[in-house]
């Protein structure tokens, strides 16, 4: 299949993508599927899958103690991206986490991507386990998404696990990384973030994806930022449109981003949810108009299980 970086490299115009999750575990893949089947008329390059890491649940057991389960809510990323590929004919990006995996069990992963024909792979450090308050490396794992990349880049030049030799059958993964507009929220400063962000660059990322932004401004800057010190690579730009007044809390706790006073206002003198949603998506579509204007690489949308906001956008953007 193809990579990543060459869809975007033979793009004639802006291209457009979005992110899914996979069904929470019990759940079929018939409802993924009617939710992508929409979007295809807009002609996605590729779709992102993201990765759930384990959470912990406790059962009390025959003797009354309690037992601590380690358990998967949302598991199977990457037959998933295999299962669209075969059904919609597009390219898939399976994100991998460095949480929750040792280093042997992350090679694994690759490998089966790599027989499966996907090519392209977000390689993300991944957040703490809902329960814990900071993120702790998997004993044997990898530490930070830097050190995955470094780990897939060897399997690139042949470097299997323990393996003396080199092998003669390399994997020819495109590799990404993420980025942060407005700071990833652990860095002790913009510029500690952009440093590591080079790193990830440097060590083999082609493509950066961004958190999700609501001010263009941030976004633009922010790819100043990193021209400034070097990093070349085609910067995505993330998106998801306010769907829900709740959000308007919601979204800056978990994703550590600021709304701008213009959105937050319009969205509080909101009568009614459709209303919200009216408000969400038309600041998402002047979003997307100012990015194409600027001719950024693609317009990746966030879809979070809810397609019908981002068919909307892409209406009235593509
Ligand atoms: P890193 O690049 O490792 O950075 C983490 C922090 O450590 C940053 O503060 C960075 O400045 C710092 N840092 C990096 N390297 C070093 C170093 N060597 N020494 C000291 N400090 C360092 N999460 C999921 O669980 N599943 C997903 O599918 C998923 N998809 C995402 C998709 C996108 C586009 C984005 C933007 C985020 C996604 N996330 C996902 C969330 C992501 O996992 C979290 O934001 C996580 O906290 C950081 O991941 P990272 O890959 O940016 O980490």
């Amino acid at each position: 299949m193809t990579k990543i970086i060459d869809h975007l490299s033979q793009a004639k115009s802006t291209l457009f993508s979005f992110e899914i999750l996979p069904p929470l575990k019990g759940k079929g893949i018939d409802s993924l599927f009617n939710e992508v089947e929409p979007l295809m008329e807009f002609q996605p390059k590729f779709i992102d899958v993201t990765y759930h890491r384990e959470e912990y649940i406790y059962r009390k057991k025959d003797n009354g103690l309690l037992q601590r389960i380690s358990l998967r809510k949302r598991p199977g990323t990457v037959g998933i991206c295999a299962a669209l590929m075969n059904r919609f004919h597009v390219d898939t990006v399976p994100h991998l986490i460095c949480g929750g995996f040792t280093k042997e069990e992350t090679e694994s992963a690759l490998m089966d991507c790599h027989f499966l024909g996907i090519d392209n792979i977000l390689a993300l450090r991944g957040d703490a386990i809902k329960s814990e308050n900071r993120f702790s490396p998997t004993e044997g794992g990898n530490a930070y998404a830097s050190d995955l990349i470094q780990q897939i880049q060897d399997l690139n030049e042949g470097h299997y696990l323990y393996q003396e030799e080199e092998s003669s059958y390399p994997t020819n993964f495109c590799i990404g990384a993420a980025g942060y507009p407005e700071k990833h929220f652990e860095a002790p400063n913009f510029n500690s973030d952009l440093k590591y962000l080079k790193k990830k660059v440097d060590l083999g990322a082609q493509f950066i994806v961004t958190q999700m932004f609501f001010d263009n401004k941030k976004y633009f800057e922010f790819v100043d930022k990193c021209r400034e010190i070097g990093i070349n690579v085609p910067i995505i730009p993330g998106l998801k449109p306010l769907t829900t007044k709740k959000q308007l809390s919601i979204l800056p706790s978990i994703f550590h981003i600021d709304l701008p006073d213009e959105l937050v206002e319009a969205v509080e003198n909101c009568k009614s949810n459709d209303d919200v949603k009216k408000v969400g998506v038309e600041w998402a579509v002047e979003q997307c108009r100012e990015l194409k204007k600027a001719n950024v690489p693609c317009l990746h949308f966030y879809s979070m299980g809810k397609s019908e906001h981002i068919t909307s956008i892409a209406k009235e953007v593509f």
